[in-house]
């Protein structure tokens, strides 16, 4: 079958790999009709974790169930179904709190296991013709069968629920008002569910014309830090007051506006412009730690931000990535009622085949690539 592999920094290729085959009863095999790129690929394509050569990428997917392994009981072949980037077994200590992302069983040694990502266990991504999806009954979310809402729904693996995670951890409530540092794809959908969530303002921070459209689009007030600090302006445009919440959606390559990777940035804007008792909820990713990196700290997986005013204002941080378990269902029928439109960030749509020119133009930051989906 055909499958984007990595082969070395800013070097993948569609190539010819082994099928994806049922290896254990509670396997699934699922035919893929949409995979998404995602920002945290980028940290692999560009050569910062240590993700093997030959690895197929991927951790957005949905697809058609192809084959059912000889212990599935609910699933059928021909089902249309959404798999969390999280792999979880449904049973270990932190599955049955509720902790997908935090699986103990799918990754010896590691809290955690996800498709096609380093470190993340030895499972293959979906940007591929097929996807073996282990513990399907468990991983596996039925979707309405059809095409329908196909560019919505192709966003409940990660994005959407990682940006409802991220207001969720800061501990938003209706009628407060939240600052999301990052208009990615993942900030993008933190507005959103934001907005759905009954934020009264939202304030969304980053310097890319096509991003800060999107974000006004999602309901938010777009905030460019290139026309000066973000905590000013957002000081400024509550008549000093500050926000109630803070949102992290970007992670440990945050840039400020010369180009230079500050990855405590977007740490020391939130614990500026949130007020006393506030809260701060962080899914952007900041890894164990980051041996070939700029910053010194941030090579030993330490950040140096302003935890003396954190203190000092009593501010809460929940972190970590989503447990989507947790939320897809909800957010599923939110997008089958009408009442959310994740897709609205999809700037393109393109063949399996045509994935390294994706990867290329998403991670060069080009004007209007503000999501890619591949279609096998
Ligand atoms: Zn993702
Ligand atoms: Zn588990």
């Amino acid at each position: 079958m055909k499958a984007l592999v990595y082969n070395g920094p800013r070097d993948v290729t569609v190539t010819d790999v082994p099928d994806a085959r049922i290896e254990s009863p509670t396997d699934v095999i699922v035919r893929i009709t949409s995979a998404n790129i995602c920002g945290s690929d980028l940290h692999m394509y560009e050569g910062r974790t240590d993700v093997e050569q030959g690895k197929t990428l991927g951790h957005e997917n949905m697809g058609i169930v192809e084959e059912v392994g000889s212990g599935i009981t609910r699933l059928k072949v021909g089902d249309r179904v959404s798999l969390p980037f999280n792999i979880a077994c449904g049973h270990c200590r932190n599955c049955n709190r509720g902790k997908t992302a935090f699986c103990l069983e799918v990754n010896p040694g590691f809290a955690g296991g996800a498709f096609g990502y380093a470190d993340m266990g030895p499972y293959q991504g979906g940007q591929a013709e097929h996807l073996r999806v282990p513990f399907a009954d468990f991983n596996a979310l039925r979707l309405p069968a059809g095409t329908e809402h196909e560019l919505d729904y192709t966003m409940l693996s990660d994005i959407f629920p990682t940006g409802w995670h991220g207001t969720r951890l800061s501990g938003l409530e209706p009628g407060e008002s939240v600052a999301i540092m990052g208009a990615g794809p993942v900030g993008l959908m933190a507005a959103m569910s934001a907005r759905i969530q009954g934020a009264d303002q939202v304030y969304v921070v980053d310097q890319h014309p096509d991003r800060l459209r999107l974000a006004e689009r999602a309901g938010a007030t777009p905030v460019d830090f290139s026309a000066g600090d973000p905590a000013q302006q957002i000081m400024e445009a509550t008549g000093g007051v500050g926000v109630d919440r803070g949102v992290e959606a970007v992670g440990w390559q945050a840039h400020d506006h010369s180009g230079e990777e500050q990855p405590a940035g977007t740490l020391d804007t939130l614990v500026q412009v949130v007020r006393a008792t506030g809260g701060i909820g962080v899914v952007g990713v900041f890894p164990p730690q980051d041996p070939n990196g700029p910053d010194e700290l941030m090579q030993q997986g330490r950040l140096a931000f302003p935890f003396g005013q954190f203190f000092t204002k009593g501010l809460t941080m929940g972190t970590g990535q989503a447990d989507v378990k947790k939320y897809n269902r909800q957010l599923r029928d939110l997008i089958t009622q009408g009442k959310a439109d994740p897709g609205f960030i999809v700037s393109h749509e393109m063949d399996l085949a045509q994935a390294a020119e994706g990867y290329r133009h998403f991670d060069a930051r080009e004007d209007g690539w503000t999501k890619v989906v591949l279609h096998p």
